[in-house]
């Protein structure tokens, strides 16, 4: 390279690198276009959320009629449903209706059930926040005591009295935070339990496997033991 080379090209490497400071500079007296969550947004982010955002699952327990739809479209059990009979009344009642949003996976196929085949009671709210170090407290109960009656849904559909949405998730997320007290560590207890109960109904289902592995075990056992070293005659 020689002198006016390498001259233009520190200039040019000046240049560029006061191009590029001025773009950052100029940022220092614009406007931000970010926000600080959750403390500075302009109203909460909730209603900012598109109206079909699948957040938390809620259940409007009035408009419920016990069908258990939504509980056998669930892929994966996370609804738990329980009808039982009002010892009063002698009439069918609903005694739980829980929902673990740790497992859901928000595909909205109960969603789906419940507002095809019968009152829209289950529905995707757009409520999101529940952070916490306890898993229990996903499980959302919208039965939080007693019992609930079942509704009966009208034929025509489009008089069924559908409130707000959101209301029942916030309530059962609340009810969660403050009631479910399982630490993390109660539950990996609870787990390692049902891990030893599966092994051990596997081996109460199998003992010929359990059988064939004892002579295997004393073969082991029977190996002879090694000789001992034999003392150096020259010494
Ligand atoms: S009415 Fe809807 S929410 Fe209630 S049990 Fe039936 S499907 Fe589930
Ligand atoms: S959204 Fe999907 S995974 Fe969640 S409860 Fe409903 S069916 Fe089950």
């Amino acid at each position: 390279m020689n002198l006016s080379d390498y001259i233009s090209s520190l200039s040019n490497t000046t240049s560029t690198i006061f191009e590029g400071m001025a773009v950052t500079f100029s940022h220092l007296f614009r406007e931000p276009i970010t926000v600080q969550y959750p403390d500075k947004t302009v109203r909460p982010v909730v209603d900012m959320l598109p109206a079909r955002y699948r957040g938390f699952l809620e259940v409007q327990m009035d408009i419920c009629t016990g069908c258990k739809r939504c509980e056998k479209s669930c892929p994966i059990d996370v609804i738990a449903i329980d009808l039982v009979k009002d010892a009063e009344t002698k009439k069918q009642v609903m005694g739980r209706f829980d929902i673990d949003l740790g497992k859901c996976m928000f595909c909205g196929l109960c969603v789906e059930a419940c507002a095809d085949e019968s009152t829209g009671a289950i529905r995707h709210t757009r409520e999101f926040e529940a952070a916490t170090t306890n898993l229990d407290a996903f499980v959302f109960r919208f039965i939080p005591e007693g019992t609930q009656p079942l509704y009966r849904a009208p034929k025509d559909k489009s008089t069924v009295p559908v409130g707000e949405y959101g209301p029942h998730a916030r309530a059962a997320r609340e009810r969660a935070l403050r009631d479910n007290p399982t630490t993390l560590d109660a539950l990996r207890a609870l787990q390692a339990k049902a891990a030893e109960e599966v092994v051990e109904a596997k081996a109460a289902e199998a003992p010929e496997a359990v059988v064939e592995a004892k002579p295997a075990e004393a073969v082991v056992e029977a190996k002879p033991a090694p000789e001992p070293p034999v003392p150096d005659a020259t010494s």
